[in-house]
């Protein structure tokens, strides 16, 4: 049951007792012990993009938060905010989604560990960004009900990217412009430029690119326009295929968002492992 009887207000945010308190939708990105019986949980939030929370006397047998917040849930979350420091107190939180079984299959925790990983890392503290919150909160929801497949992963982070308005250009040469039919034409893929190049175009080019096969290509065409992640595991991929994908994404996240997360290689080596 959400706990918002003493919130006045409709507002998210409000002044109480001399301290600005705000409401919102949160979701579990990791926590941390302090000190004995407390912890700080990092949150991704609908209206006020990542914060930290510290959350006191959490470890207590009796605390109120017990149970009340996870990893992966979404939570409905009251916290003091402070505005001259980045760590902001909780003074209630309540589960709105549990989402049981990205706590016991075990790939699916991987794959919603790495997700969790990459808003950590590409959120900035305070940024309010819905599109991101709304990306996350849906995908969980997936894996919840669908578990993980290796195509999701590159999926999810085409879309990731979009939203961070780094999406590759996937449709026209990047030099001259021109549209590049998949299949009829050779592409390149230039990581340096973020996108394809046509045949001519990458001859004088002075970045560096390589050919992209044409299923390749068509997969990370149909991928990146749908926000569903229903069209990637209907996608049928062979072991070369699904190579090529890695290869390109994670050149492209590494070079355009500067981080090579352990957490995406860790969650590809369990999603490969045989049952
Ligand atoms: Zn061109």
């Amino acid at each position: 049951m959400i706990k918002t009887s003493r919130i006045p207000g409709p507002a998210n945010d409000c002044q109480l007792q001399n301290q600005m308190i705000s409401r919102t939708q949160a979701i579990v990105l990791r926590y941390y012990p302090i000190a004995n019986t407390s912890r700080v949980v990092i949150w991704l939030t609908m209206d006020a993009g990542r914060i930290s929370t510290m959350i006191k006397g959490s470890l207590r047998p009796k605390s109120m938060f017990l149970g009340q917040y996870d990893q992966f849930y979404t939570c409905e979350l009251l916290y003091y905010t402070r505005s001259t420091r980045q760590l902001h107190i909780a003074r209630e939180c309540s589960p709105i989604k549990w989402r049981p079984e990205l706590r016991r299959n075990w790939k699916a925790s991987a794959g919603a560990s790495y997700f969790a990983d990459l808003y950590f890392r590409l959120s900035p503290p305070g940024a309010h960004h819905a599109g991101l919150f709304i990306l996350l909160e849906k995908t969980l929801d997936d894996l919840n009900v669908h578990g993980v497949l290796e195509p999701v992963i590159f999926w999810f982070e085409l879309q990731l990217l979009s939203r961070l308005g780094l999406a590759p250009q996937l449709k026209q040469c990047l030099r001259c412009n021109r549209e590049i039919i998949s299949g009829l034409m050779t592409a390149l893929f230039s990581n340096e430029l973020g996108g394809i190049l046509c045949a001519s175009c990458a001859n004088i080019s002075a970045e560096q690119s390589a050919v992209i096969p044409p299923d390749v290509l068509n997969m990370l065409l149909s991928w990146q326009s749908s926000d569903s992640a229903r069209i990637c595991r209907s996608t049928r991929c062979t072991a070369p295929q699904l190579a090529s994908l890695d290869m390109i994404l994670r050149k492209f996240i590494e070079f355009h968002l500067g981080i090579s997360p352990a957490s995406r290689q860790l969650a590809l080596n369990v999603l490969r492992r045989n049952p």
